[in-house]
């Protein structure tokens, strides 16, 4: 069968950027399953239904069939790039919203499978550990104070040219992650076997080491 390492935690806490190191690092493939929330979400804005409980059904249609492609280092929705429409904070609240409806979670859940791949898969989200990929043999938990998550996404924006306000961002993630956390489907929590590495004081080279490391236990 195929090794999954699964990456879960709350937002901005450096998952993405740790899974992919990673996954590089042993040539694994790689899942981000955040983008299949946001691109949803968007393909749902973009057919014009509000993302509301109302339309569960017609959103999880829509995820059901979602023609989400990673390509030459960008992401497609059909024949659109959103590689930088996915990405705003406004994608990453409608992507929270469109991930507490559960038919759309089991919509979305073939399509994860389907990312397996000899040698491996890197799968970084919410519930990769707890629901997507349960018997993965390590299961990393990522945290970051909230300090540091909001002070890492602001370096980021600001260095794609973004403005940003370091307190609305540190508001928004909060808010994000109440919402992730509280959810009646695949609450954000630790799986039951889950390792916490806490990546406030790390860099990136530390924490990908350790991550190997527990890895080649
Ligand atoms: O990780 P990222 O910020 O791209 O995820 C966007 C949103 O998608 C998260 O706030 C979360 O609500 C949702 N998500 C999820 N389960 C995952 C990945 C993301 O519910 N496995």
């Amino acid at each position: 069968h195929i090794p999954v390492l699964c990456i879960d935690g709350p937002t901005a806490s450096g998952k993405g950027t740790l899974a992919a190191a990673v996954a590089e690092r042993l040539g694994y493939g790689l899942l981000d399953s955040g983008v299949l929330y946001r691109a949803t979400a968007l393909a749902a804005t973009r057919a014009g239904l509000a993302i509301s409980p109302g339309n569960e059904g017609a959103i999880a249609d829509l995820a059901r069939t979602l023609p989400v492609r990673f390509e030459g280092g960008s992401i497609w929705l059909g024949d659109s790039d959103v590689s930088e429409a996915i990405r705003t904070e406004e994608a990453g609240m409608n992507a929270s919203s469109v991930s507490a409806l559960p038919a759309v979670r089991q919509a979305l859940v073939a399509l994860q499978h389907g990312f397996q791949r000899l040698p491996g898969l890197v799968a970084d989200g919410r519930d990769m550990g707890t629901v997507i990929f349960p018997a993965a043999p390590l299961k990393v938990y990522l945290t970051a104070s909230a300090a540091c998550r909001a002070e890492r996404r602001y370096k980021q924006l600001i260095s794609k040219g973004i403005s940003a306000n370091i307190d609305d961002l540190r508001a928004d993630l909060e808010a994000r992650d109440a919402r992730d956390q509280s959810r009646a489907v695949a609450p954000l929590k630790p799986a039951q076997d889950a390792l916490v590495l806490d990546n406030s004081l790390l860099t990136i080279d530390e924490a990908v080491s350790q991550v190997i490391a527990w890895w080649q236990e």
